[in-house]
């Protein structure tokens, strides 16, 4: 079966390689290299983040056929939350509950909708893929293709109580975009903040990127997570990657590999600082 490599995932590699070959392979060094990985709950960001983004996805539809979509953004986000908590979720200052998760992910995708009045989608929430030869896939699920006058758009929404760089990730939808035979002109994130329940919800901010300067950064990491799983495959050896302990996600929360055969620069009675 081919190894498949997600957008998502470039933009963590060079962070902590070691890390994020222990999530995207987690189980074949498992099962077929034996390491003793622990399964990572969904942090609460990222569980805010997926409510926003299928509330949005389900309101776009409605608001394009003229219909009302706050009690859909509501019952979507909510059915999303609850979902996320079966599997289990890491809450933290910002979101401890679901009830804040649920009020988060609604304010969020009202923000974005009320801002952006006019997107234009050609295709909502699109499944790409693209082969990357010597059995590896890329993948990647993009939010949002649309136009700005003549120009073709990926728009991508993204949440957090930081704004990061994703740029990786926006080079590899541009990558399976144009693979696909169709033009990409413009790269547009679109972040909305994570705040406390008692704050006010700031507006989204946009940050748009070169679609060529994206695509080199992609592939350079692609090429280089290729590499190194074949280097592993060889020598069956995690040192291959490199650890980065530095990380703000060195944490059993977060890792998969901490305090395991797979890395063993923090035990679990290290004390993050
Ligand atoms: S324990 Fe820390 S250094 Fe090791 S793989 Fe995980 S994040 Fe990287």
């Amino acid at each position: 079966m081919a190894t498949i490599i997600r957008c998502s995932s470039l933009s963590h590699y060079t962070d902590c390689p070691r890390r994020s070959a222990a999530k995207m392979f987690f189980n074949e060094l498992s099962e077929e290299y034996g390491f003793d990985l622990t399964p990572t709950k969904t942090s609460a960001g990222a569980a805010v983040g997926t409510a926003m983004h299928k509330s949005l996805e389900a309101a776009i539809v409605l608001r394009a056929k003229g219909q009302p979509y706050a009690e859909e953004i509501k019952k979507v986000a909510e059915a999303s939350i609850i979902e996320s908590a079966r599997e289990g979720i890491i809450w933290d200052d910002t979101t401890f509950d679901r009830s804040a998760g649920v009020l988060q992910a609604v304010r969020q995708a009202h923000a974005i909708l009320d801002v952006f009045p006019e997107l234009d989608e050609i295709a909502i929430e699109g499944e790409f893929t693209a082969d990357l030869g010597d059995d590896f896939v890329l993948s990647g699920h993009i939010d949002i293709r649309g136009r700005e006058g003549q120009k073709h758009t990926i728009q991508d929404f993204k949440s957090g109580t930081v704004k990061r760089v994703n740029i990786p990730q926006y080079g590899g939808y541009s990558l399976l975009v144009r693979t696909a035979g169709q033009k990409v002109d413009l790269l547009r994130e679109i972040y909305v903040k994570r705040v406390g329940k008692t704050k006010a919800q700031p507006a989204p901010v946009v940050q748009d990127y070169d679609p060529a300067m994206a695509e080199n950064f992609a592939y350079a990491i692609i090429k280089k997570i290729k590499s190194d799983l074949q280097a592993f495959r060889k020598s069956g050896s995690p040192w291959v990657w490199l650890p980065n302990p530095n990380s703000m996600m060195c944490s059993p929360h977060y890792c998969p590999a901490y305090g395991t055969k797979f890395c063993k620069c923090k035990t679990k009675e290290t004390k993050n600082v």
